[in-house]
This record gives C-alpha cells, sequence and structure tokens, in this order.
C-alpha cells in the first residue's frame, strides 16, 4: 500500500504539487485526472524518486515506511512499476537480449508477445524509432515480466495509441494488474472502456481536488471540461 501524505513538491522554486494526501491501496485501481501541467506526471516521477524535485512538506510511505530517502531502484524493488509518459530509447539494447540475460523464457511469454503484437520490436534497439504506441506495448510487455511488482504507475497509457491497439493494452493489462494496484492517467480516456477502475482523482494546480466514480467523474469532464471541477459541489464534500 502506498500512502501519500500532505505532499508539497517544488520545482525552481515554484510548488507544483500541493498537499497530496492519496492512499493505493492494495489491488486498488485508480485514475488520476486533470489538464495538461496540472502535476500529475511530476506526482509519478516523485513516487519513483525521480529527478530533483524538493519535497519541502509531506511524506511517501509503502506499507507504513518512508520511502523518501531511498533510490529508484530500491523503490522498484519495493514493488512499485513505472511507465513515463514518453519512452526512452536505449539505443545498442534490444529487449530480447534482456529477456536472455535475464533468462526468460520466450515460450513462456510467447502469448503475452502475439496479443500486444510486439514481436518485431524485440530485437530493434528499444524504444528505437518505434512510434509513441508501440513504445507503450513494449513497455507494458517489459515491465509485466517483472512479477515482485505490486502498484504499477502508469504514465497516459493510451497516449498516442490507434484504437485497435487500445483494446490490446486494456485486456493485457487487465490480465497483468490482476491482483495488483494500478494508478493510470488518461488524456482521451480511451482506456476506460474496457478497463474497469475502482476510484478516481481529478488534479488542478498541483491538487486534489475530488473523489469519486471513475465514469461519473470522466463523463462530468468531457461534458464540462475541467474548469467546472472547480466549482463542483463535490469539492465541498
Ligand atoms: P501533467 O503531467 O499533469 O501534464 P506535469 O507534472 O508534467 O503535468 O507538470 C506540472 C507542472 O510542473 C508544469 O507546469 C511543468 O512545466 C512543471 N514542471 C514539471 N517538472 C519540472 C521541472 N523539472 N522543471 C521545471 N518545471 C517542471
Ligand atoms: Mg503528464
Amino acid at each position: 500500500m502506498i500512502t501519500i501524505k500532505n505532499l508539497t513538491v517544488e520545482v525552481e522554486g515554484k510548488k507544483i504539487l500541493k498537499d497530496i494526501n492519496l492512499e493505493i491501496k492494495e489491488g486498488e485501481k485508480v485514475v488520476l485526472f486533470g489538464p495538461n501541467g496540472c502535476g500529475k506526471s511530476t506526482l509519478f516521477r516523485v513516487i519513483m524518486g525521480m529527478n530533483d524535485y524538493n519535497i519541502v512538506k509531506g511524506d511517501i510511505l509503502v506499507n507504513g515506511k518512508s520511502i523518501l530517502k531511498k533510490t529508484i531502484d530500491q523503490r522498484v524493488k519495493l514493488g512499485i512499476g513505472y511507465i513515463a509518459q514518453k519512452g526512452v530509447s536505449i539505443k545498442g539494447v534490444k529487449l530480447e537480449d534482456l529477456m536472455e540475460q535475464y533468462d526468460f523464457e520466450y515460450d513462456d511469454v510467447k502469448k503475452d508477445i502475439k496479443g500486444l503484437d510486439i514481436e518485431r520490436f524485440l530485437d530493434r534497439d528499444i524504444n528505437y524509432n518505434l512510434s509513441g504506441g508501440e513504445t507503450k506495448r513494449l513497455e507494458l510487455f517489459t515491465l509485466s515480466l517483472l512479477k515482485d511488482i505490486d502498484t504499477y504507475l502508469l504514465d497516459e497509457l493510451d497516449s498516442g495509441v490507434d484504437l485497435e491497439n487500445i483494446d490490446r493494452i486494456s485486456s493485457y493489462l487487465q490480465k497483468m494488474s490482476k491482483k495488483k494496484a494500478l494508478v493510470i492517467t488518461t488524456h482521451t480516456g480511451a482506456i476506460l472502456k474496457e478497463l474497469k477502475m475502482d476510484v478516481a482523482y481529478v488534479m488542478l494546480n498541483g491538487e486534489i481536488v475530488c473523489k469519486g466514480d471513475p465514469i461519473e467523474i470522466w463523463g462530468c469532464i468531457k461534458k464540462e471540461g475541467y474548469e467546472k471541477c472547480v466549482n463542483c459541489d463535490r469539492r465541498k464534500k
């Protein structure tokens, strides 16, 4: 379980996250909504321990223990897996070589590779010259190989992914996240059609302003826009 307590984060003297309180329970499926620049990716990056964000207040706990002093790889070992909004290409490294090095049997994951339609990317440099959607599929598969992850943080997994591949990603994610906690952000909402989420939060200007049913909140955002969220009655609850 990840607990975020009163988390306030600054970059270059500017507050980007303001007093965030959030609990991600075991196996819970959480979606974070919010307009561009509201701080969703920053929240993920701070949870992972990336960059020199200045945590001016608050804490991030995994199963009750603070992880603020932990490195990125220690956080992964504690069970947090992450796919960034923008994939990183790694020239000279191929996923099939990594799989071989870490003793993954191709036959064990053949079905997954077919299901995500990523076979032809395995012998190419990781994410090199892949489209946005292809990168997401490859990264999702790579993350699913790590069996000790129990919370997935997936930033805009459906961005740049066409409809056919949204189906592929959704059904794969459904399968791989059974019994695992999942936190996603989505811009288009496309992934919500297939993937059942338990709870949604809305972020505005670095604050969490709303919590509720994902489909209901998304319907409201689509109809009324994020501006409406600022004055919504739910906020006062
Ligand atoms: P979202 O993912 O919700 O679109 P981000 O978390 O990427 O938003 O960004 C939130 C705000 O913080 C934006 O205004 C962005 O420009 C700013 N920001 C994020 N990281 C940095 C950084 N390392 N340096 C300066 N500004 C940053
Ligand atoms: Mg983002």
